[in-house]
């Protein structure tokens, strides 16, 4: 492909910075010269001429053609993300789990072995078992426990996954240390950076060759749509995540990528700012006699803080995990007290959500299961907003008061 018949790219300084580049990195605006960037809510696109098509559909030249294959709104919040990733590349694709779909399908086949932490999300763990029956294996393996990963390695072993940190526990890993192994062996090192986004963490600076986000939490940042997408080299997003992409489709719609585009401008700031307040909440709550124990990365009782604090640019992340004395009976106590919180499982939201892991997110485990991965009955997770954290403060110590310390 000649450079004429690539798309043309936003003209910025060379060596624009991250703060620059998410708010203005994408494509050229259109003839009309909107500031904001489009929403192009179109399926297909309009040809010159045949010839013109011809070389379009032939990859000849870089064109938009029809949205399961790309769109220009998708394309500028890919270039967009791809840069705060610091990735040549991304895809952006309908959901967070599409994401890791489209991963497993354009990597692996079977008789290939996955190694995957034992700590990520609950449907990524049951969309990798579900690949079993594909011939895709996968050995799950404690987030922390660098030798345990080394040790799952086998000779067909090409995909290692993980999540840090992880939710509720806050559980970090070494993305050095897995990005060794899976060199080593072949493999790849995917990474799900949904809960430190890249204005925290970039997977790829410590080795990962490919990042994984769900759009749905912090790049969009407000609750409303949901989007994934995943970031790597150009030759391994274009040969081998783009064909299954076409033939596949699961394309992000225009909308969704526009949405998260508009989020990724106030990504860092709002990000910085949870982070910054869940902090506070976590001294506070470790300050209440109620609270028998709080999960944050910033705080040096955490087992991998001083490895949080170098992989995530020295913040610990809005999400603060703690557990109340008295039980599953205290813990929903506390969260039917509170009047600003909202009571989901969601995260990455500007509104502070409050959840039991226990008996939401990881109910399908058994209570033995449980209590090995430490998420007891009295654990409640707060994700971080943009609230007052004073009235966050009360919003807790209202159901606090009520627990025999
Ligand atoms: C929400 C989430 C996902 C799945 O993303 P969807 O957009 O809901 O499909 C994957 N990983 C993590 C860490 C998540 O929080």
């Amino acid at each position: 492909m000649g450079a004429d018949k690539r798309l043309p790219r936003t003209r910025l300084p060379a060596g624009a910075r991250i703060d620059t580049l998410a708010v203005r990195e994408g494509l050229p605006p259109s003839q009309w010269g909107e500031n904001s960037e489009a929403l192009f809510l179109t399926s297909s696109f309009v040809h010159p001429d045949a010839a013109t098509a011809a070389a379009r559909f032939a990859n000849e030249e870089e064109a938009f053609v029809y949205s399961r294959f790309s769109n220009p709104t998708v394309t500028m919040m890919e270039r967009r993300l791809a840069a705060l990733e610091g990735s040549e590349a991304c895809i952006g694709t309908s959901s967070g789990m599409a994401a890791i779909l489209l991963l497993v399908m354009g990597t692996l086949k079977s008789g290939d072995h996955v190694i995957c932490s034992q700590s990520v999300f609950g449907s990524t763990i049951r969309l990798f078992q579900d690949f079993a029956k594909f011939g895709v294996d996968t050995t799950f393996v404690s987030q922390t426990d660098v030798d345990a990963w080394r040790g799952a390695v086998r000779p067909g072993t090409r995909l290692l996954f993980a999540e840090t940190p992880s939710n509720p526990l806050t559980e970090v890993c070494d993305i050095a240390a897995l990005a060794d192994i899976a060199h080593r062996t072949g493999a790849l090192l995917c990474v799900d950076n949904c809960f430190c986004s890249p204005a925290l963490q970039q997977p790829i600076r410590f080795g990962a060759d490919v990042v994984m986000h769900s759009g749905t939490k912090f790049l969009d940042g407000q609750g409303r749509v949901i989007a994934g997408a995943l970031c790597g080299s150009d030759a391994f997003v274009n040969d081998k995540l783009v064909p299954v992409m076409r033939s596949a489709g699961m394309s992000l719609s225009p909308f969704n990528a526009w949405v998260v585009l508009k989020g990724l401008e106030t990504l860092s700031i709002r990000v910085r700012t949870q982070s910054q307040r869940a902090l506070e909440m976590a001294h506070w709550l470790e300050s209440q006699p109620q609270v028998e124990r709080v999960y944050h990365p910033s705080m040096p009782s955490h087992p991998q803080h001083a490895l949080a604090m170098a992989q995530q640019s020295g913040q610990g992340g809005s999400v603060v995990s703690f557990v109340v004395k008295g039980g599953r009976e205290a813990a929903f106590a506390v969260i039917d007290a509170t009047r600003v919180c909202s009571i989901t499982a969601n995260l990455g939201d500007v509104k502070t959500t409050i959840t039991h892991p226990s008996s939401t997110s990881h109910g399908r485990l058994t209570e033995p299961q449980r209590v090995a991965a430490g998420i007891v009955q009295g654990m409640i997770r707060l994700a971080v907003g943009l609230e007052d954290v004073e009235d966050l403060k009360t919003d807790l110590a209202r159901g606090l008061s009520q627990i025999h310390a």
